[in-house]
C-alpha cells in the first residue's frame, strides 16, 4: 500500500501569482498536486488548504489552528507536509515543535523562494525534499529547503534571495540530499520524551528586545505596565548587558522582582550565550534572568510564549528554561 502523505497549504510565495499589488499567494494546493505528484510517484499525496497568506500576517492563532489541525488528522496518515512562507516559517517551525509534543509521524514544513508556476523555481525541489522526508517515517518537526533537512526548532532564514535561505543554527542539519539520496544523520533526530499531546496554549505577551549602547532602560518598566508578561533580550556578545549610567540590569531586578520573566540570549546567531563569563553577564544572572543558551531568536520567542501558555507558576516557567523540550537548546553540564 502507498504512504499516504497530507500536503497543507498555508500560502507564501511558493503558491504566489503577480497581482496588480505585487506577489501575492494564489494558487490553491489543488492547483499545485499535479507537478507535486511528478516528485512523489510512489506516495499517496492529499492536499488541503488551510490558508492563503503571505506568511508576514500569519499570527499565533494560526499556528495554534495548525497544530490542533495536525493533531486531528495525524492517524491517517504517515507524514505532513506544511506548504509556508519563507519570512517567518521558522517562528511556525519552532512554535510546532513545542505544540505538537511527541508527535509519532514526520511534520515537515517548506516554502520556496520563487513561485512554483516560475519555470527555474526552486519550489518543486523543496516539495520533493519535504515530501520524501514526510515519507521516511522519522517522527518530529522538521523543516526541508534546498535540498537540506533541518530541526524545525532550529533553523532562521538567514538571507533574502537565495535558495539557500535556511541554516540550522548551532545544530547539524538532520538530512541532505545527494547522489546518496535523502541520508539521514540519525543522532541528529527528535528524541520522544513522553506521550504524544497537543498543547497549542500560548501567551501573546512577550516581547523581543534587542540592545543597543545607550537603550533606555525604561522600555522595561513600560513593558511590564502593559501586561507584558515576558521579555526575550538579545545581550551584547555572550549575552552581556549595560549597568553603568543607564542602568539596565537595576531595571531588569526590578521587573523580575515583580514576576516578569526575562530571558536572555545573544545578538550573535552563532554558538550561543553564556552570562557567566563576563561582569556584565553575571550581574544580569544576579538579577534572576533566564538563559536562551544557544536558541534561535525565533525559538527564544515562541518557547517563552509557548511556556507561558502552559504555566503561571514562577518556579515551572523556569524549569521549562532548564530542559531541552525540542532539541531547541543545548542546556550545558
Ligand atoms: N513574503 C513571502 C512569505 O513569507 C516570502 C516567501 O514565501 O518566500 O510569505
Amino acid at each position: 500500500m502507498k504512504k499516504r502523505i497530507l500536503i497543507i497549504n498555508t500560502g507564501g510565495t511558493l503558491s504566489s501569482v503577480s497581482s496588480e499589488n505585487g506577489l501575492v499567494p494564489g494558487l490553491s494546493s489543488h492547483e499545485m498536486i499535479e507537478e507535486l505528484q511528478m516528485v512523489s510517484k510512489d506516495l499517496e499525496l492529499v492536499t488541503e488548504d488551510f490558508s492563503s497568506l503571505d506568511s508576514a500576517n500569519i499570527f499565533p492563532e494560526d499556528w495554534a489552528s495548525l497544530a490542533d489541525k495536525i493533531g486531528m488528522v495525524c492517524g491517517d496518515y504517515q507524514g505532513i507536509v506544511v506548504l509556508h512562507g519563507t519570512d517567518t516559517l521558522a517562528y511556525t517551525s519552532s512554535m510546532l515543535s513545542f505544540m505538537l509534543q511527541n508527535i509519532p509521524i514526520p511534520v515537515v514544513v517548506t516554502g520556496s523562494q520563487l513561485s512554483i508556476a516560475h519555470p527555474v523555481a526552486d519550489a518543486m525541489e523543496n516539495c520533493r525534499c519535504a515530501i520524501h522526508m514526510a515519507a521516511s517515517g522519522h517522527p518530529g518537526v522538521f523543516v526541508a529547503f534546498n535540498r537540506k533537512v533541518m530541526l524545525g526548532s532550529r533553523v532562521s532564514k538567514v538571507r533574502t534571495m537565495s535558495f539557500d535561505a535556511f541554516e540550522s543554527i548551532n545544530y547539524p542539519n538532520v538530512g541532505e540530499i545527494s547522489s546518496l539520496g535523502l541520508h539521514i544523520s540519525k543522532d541528529t533526530l527528535p528524541v520522544k520524551k513522553g506521550i504524544f499531546r497537543i498543547q497549542a496554549e500560548y501567551s501573546e505577551k512577550v516581547f523581543l528586545l534587542k540592545l543597543f549602547p545607550g537603550i533606555n532602560p525604561d522600555v522595561l518598566d513600560i513593558l511590564q505596565e502593559q501586561g507584558y508578561r515576558g521579555v526575550y533580550i538579545e545581550g551584547f556578545g555572550l549575552g552581556g548587558m549595560p549597568f553603568l549610567k543607564k542602568d539596565f540590569i537595576s531595571e531588569v531586578r526590578k521587573v523580575v522582582s515583580r514576576g516578569m520573566v526575562v530571558l536572555v540570549g545573544s545578538q550573535c546567531r552563532y554558538e550561543g550565550s553564556n552570562l557567566s563569563v563576563y561582569e556584565t553577564g553575571l550581574e544580569a544572572l544576579k538579577s534572576g534572568v533566564l538563559q536562551a543558551y544557544d536558541m534561535t531568536a525565533e525559538a527564544a520567542v515562541t518557547k517563552l510564549m509557548w511556556v507561558l501558555g502552559q504555566t503561571q507558576n514562577p518556579r515551572e516557567i523556569e524549569e521549562y528554561f532548564f530542559v531541552d523540550l525540542a532539541r531547541e537548546v543545548t542546556i550545558p553540564d
